[in-house]
């Protein structure tokens, strides 16, 4: 089979990736192979490619946000049919045993494996992935719509959760591709007013189409105090602008896995009056069960731009260079 790998990390224009041809992988016990259809593109795929995320296997195959068949069944795997549509995700694999698995915060466990990073994703025609870590996805969803929820909706959506916005309150969103823009109709759909703040033309005509009750400059106030904000943008330089827009009390939530340096912050104009500045990591299976219901539910839809599997590296540098409003699908 043909599988994408990171040869070495370098900024995407300088062509970190490169195509090989691998054996099809055999899935071992609990496991199955999924025959990959279509694959999304996050922005953490970039991060691995240019090195702000250290590889922490050589010559991985970066993606996270599979749509695929099954198609071979390992040793006692059972919970799907060969010929089943599934998703597979960031969280690749945990323990199970460590603390923070046992007290349900799956998404801090101290040994996990993620898909993409520690074991091979989905910029290939074939990927492995453990059973249980799988997901069922909704019929009405189509392949290319489906891929962008399974790490930009999850995640997201954890983020919206972090920000703890209460019902019919206002929350604001800096940054505004793959992930914001399915948290934004989570939010709307939930009653919640929405702020986007974000640079590029593409990202702001897209808010304006999604219904935001504000879509301004990254760094411009919002029209009024915020009791929650969620920091898409990978720039830390956009933690204190954030964290001043909140209202007493409010509380931003990080969603990235990277951020560039955060400055100094002035704590009387930052962070006093309780405002809280918190950091999302990954996700639980139950966050991504319950997104994917909701996403089914409220009618969310991702804004795609399909690309060939074949231009991988193109659609990481359109990432990188913002040609897109929306969320990129390598297509086999
Ligand atoms: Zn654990
Ligand atoms: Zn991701």
């Amino acid at each position: 089979m043909r599988a994408w790998v990171v040869e070495t990390p370098a900024p995407i224009d300088a062509g970190p990736l490169r195509r090989v041809e691998r054996e099809l992988p055999s899935p071992g016990p609990g496991q199955v192979r999924v025959r990959v259809l279509c694959c999304g593109v996050c922005r953490t795929d970039l991060h691995l490619a240019e090195g702000d995320l250290p590889p922490r296997r050589p010559r991985v195959t970066p993606g996270h946000e599979v749509v695929g068949v099954v198609d071979a069944l390992g040793p006692a795997a059972s919970r799907f049919a060969v010929g089943e549509r599934i998703g597979v995700a960031w969280l690749g694999h945990t323990d199970g045993s460590c603390r923070y698995c046992r007290r349900g915060d799956e998404n801090l466990c101290a040994a996990p494996l993620f898909t993409g990073w520690d074991v091979d994703g989905g910029y290939a025609d074939a990927c492995l992935v453990d059973e249980a870590f799988a997901y069922r996805l909704p019929e009405s969803l189509a392949d290319e719509a489906a891929a962008p929820l399974l790490c930009a909706g999850i995640i997201g959506y954890r983020a919206l959760r972090a920000a703890a916005v209460p019902p019919g309150g206002r929350l604001g969103i800096y940054g505004f591709g793959g992930s914001a823009h399915l948290t934004a109709q989570v939010a709307l759909a939930q009653g919640l007013r929405v702020h986007v703040l974000t640079r590029g033309e593409h990202n702001q005509a897209l808010a304006k189409e999604l219904g935001a009750d504000s879509v301004g400059a990254a760094t411009d106030p919002p029209p009024e105090p915020l009791d929650g904000a969620v920091l898409f943008a990978p720039a830390g330089e956009l933690v204190p602008v954030a964290l001043r827009a909140l209202d007493r009390g409010g509380t931003l939530a990080v969603a990235g896995i990277w951020l560039s340096t955060i400055p100094a912050l002035d704590y009387a104009a930052e962070l006093f009056e309780e405002r809280r500045l918190r950091s999302v990591t990954a996700n639980t299976r139950r966050d991504g069960e319950e997104f994917l219901r909701l996403a089914e539910r409220l009618g969310v839809r991702a804004t795609t731009t399909a690309y060939p599997m074949a231009d991988a590296p193109r659609a990481l540098a359109d990432l990188a260079h913002g040609r897109f409003g929306g969320a990129a699908v390598l297509v086999t």
